[in-house]
């Protein structure tokens, strides 16, 4: 792709990358997303997700690190922890000391997680599920739609039963149900906040009580025996299980042109299917290449399988040591030391419809490219890890010599947004990292919406940081 140039100045600020793209271009990016929306509706849940990318891993020829003994140039690699991150490579032809080049993204989403103990029986007619969201919501989106279940269970011996339910053609579905207007007088002159109560996200899961009349909870029991004929679980189970409840819709087109997919999810699963496919065209590089896709950020990158855990940094002393049998504590300090990152993540785009929260001059907007956002953090940067403006400069000298078309972002007005990304765990490594991802109208919401041509753009901007930064 040629380098973007505009012809004056002005054209600066009405040009989308739509403007940018050839006829076949455009074709290639609607062609990209239609693998995108594959990738959404085949993982809903970051467990999901690994399935889908370890396949898709292995058809280009990746094998997992466990599987190797010796490293060499252009051996493709994958780890994956716990089921729920994941981490892939291609070796470079340099030393390790030379540092990665590292995209990393995350593939937790927010939701509605069944409690320890969901299932109850409300006065003998009707079956409900609590739940405990997961990130950050706002709790009326999850009222009045359709919800579908995934997740795992595991039973008492170990055995591990896959459940997804509500998003195949014919499948039953699940609901929170949400007052009708005519009563709802008392809800609606409460703050929005609190219109819909936490402990009242309660998800509807029968209605037909059991024949024999002397049971106590019929209708609990019920769905007790059910879950028992289709998975062959019992209710204690529940305990040692991790289902989440999501948005039971798929990935649509949206608009008259087509030119926007809306879905669940697309935080971070935009980027991280971007990146898995900027890295699985890598045959061989000088320096090794890494994609990570990391759970948990939605709730602060906690956790053995957050960002926080050790995992990323042992796979990489994997490599290191793969690559050389000298292996050394310094030589990963200085692999990761000299390493350097985009934390890939989305970025808000300015809203027509809520333009009062942003700063018009550095918000991000949909169709304008790939958006690099050099600090996140609230109320004076407060937790953001700032990139450098060195760092900055290669990264848009970088996407300028390629042809990626991009923009800059922030998170909102000053002392108005927030939110994180990984980006600050990235940089304790002492690398060099800057945030860089697509724009979202709706972030967070059931139904985020993003631009074909910046899902794309942001596919050729990881491609270019991978192989040539
Ligand atoms: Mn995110
Ligand atoms: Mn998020």
């Amino acid at each position: 792709m040629a380098v973007l140039k505009f012809e004056k100045e002005s054209e600066k600020s009405r040009l989308t990358v739509w403007d940018m793209l050839s006829d076949s271009q455009r074709e290639e990016a609607f062609a990209f997303c239609e693998g995108y929306r594959q990738f959404l509706d085949r993982g809903k849940t970051e467990r999901e997700v690994v399935d889908f990318a370890v396949s898709m891993a292995r058809e280009k020829g990746f094998c997992d690190l466990s599987e190797k003994s010796g490293l060499l140039p252009g051996d493709k690699v994958y780890s994956v922890n716990r089921r729920k991150e994941m981490v892939l490579a291609v070796v470079g032809q340099e030393s390790l000391e030379r540092g990665l080049r590292l995209v990393g993204a995350h593939i937790d989403s927010p939701r509605l997680d069944l409690k320890p103990e969901p299932l109850y029986e409300d006065e003998g007619h009707l079956s409900l599920m609590k739940t405990h969201y997961y990130g950050g919501i706002k709790k009326y989106h999850w009222v009045g739609i359709p919800l579908s279940l995934h997740g795992v269970v595991v039973k008492g011996d170990g055995t591990v039963v896959k459940v997804s339910l509500g998003d195949a053609p014919g499948e039953p579905v699940f609901t929170i149900t949400d007052l009708l207007p005519h009563l709802s007088k008392d809800q609606m002159e409460k703050k929005m906040s609190e219109g819909i109560a936490g402990e009242a996200l309660n998800i509807l899961v029968g209605g037909i009580p059991v024949k024999d009349r002397e049971v106590k909870q019929r209708i609990k029991q019920g769905v007790i025996n059910r879950l028992g004929d289709m998975y062959g679980i019992s209710e204690e189970d529940f305990i040692s299980a991790e289902l989440q409840a999501v948005p039971a819709w798929p990935a649509r087109d949206v608009g008259f042109d087509g030119g926007l997919l809306g879905a669940y999810g697309q935080d971070d699963r935009v980027c991280s299917y971007a990146a898995l496919r900027a890295l699985m065209e890598i045959e061989t590089s000088a320096r090794t290449a890494a994609v990570l896709l990391a759970d948990k950020e939605e709730i602060g990158s906690t956790g053995n399988t957050g960002m926080q855990s050790a995992f990323l940094e042992n796979f990489v002393a994997e490599l290191v040591a793969g690559r050389d049998e000298k292996y050394t504590d310094l030589s990963l300090r200085r692999c990761l030391a000299a390493s350097c990152g985009l934390s890939a993540d989305v970025n808000a785009a300015l809203d027509p419809n809520y333009e009062e929260v942003m700063d018009k001059l550095n918000a991000s907007r949909i169709g304008r490219g790939v958006v690099l956002t050099r600090y996140t953090g609230v109320r004076g940067k407060s937790g953001s890890s700032e990139a450098g403006a060195e760092f900055v400069g290669r990264v848009r000298g970088l996407f300028n010599g390629q042809g990626v078309y991009w923009q800059t972002g922030e998170l909102g007005k000053v002392d108005q947004g927030g939110g994180g990304t990984i980006a600050y765990l990235l940089a304790a490594y002492n690398m060099d990292v800057v945030d860089c991802g697509v724009a979202l109208l709706g972030m967070h919401s059931p139904f985020e919406v993003a631009s074909k041509a910046d899902i794309f753009m942001t596919y050729r901007a990881y491609s270019a940081f991978l192989q040539h930064i």
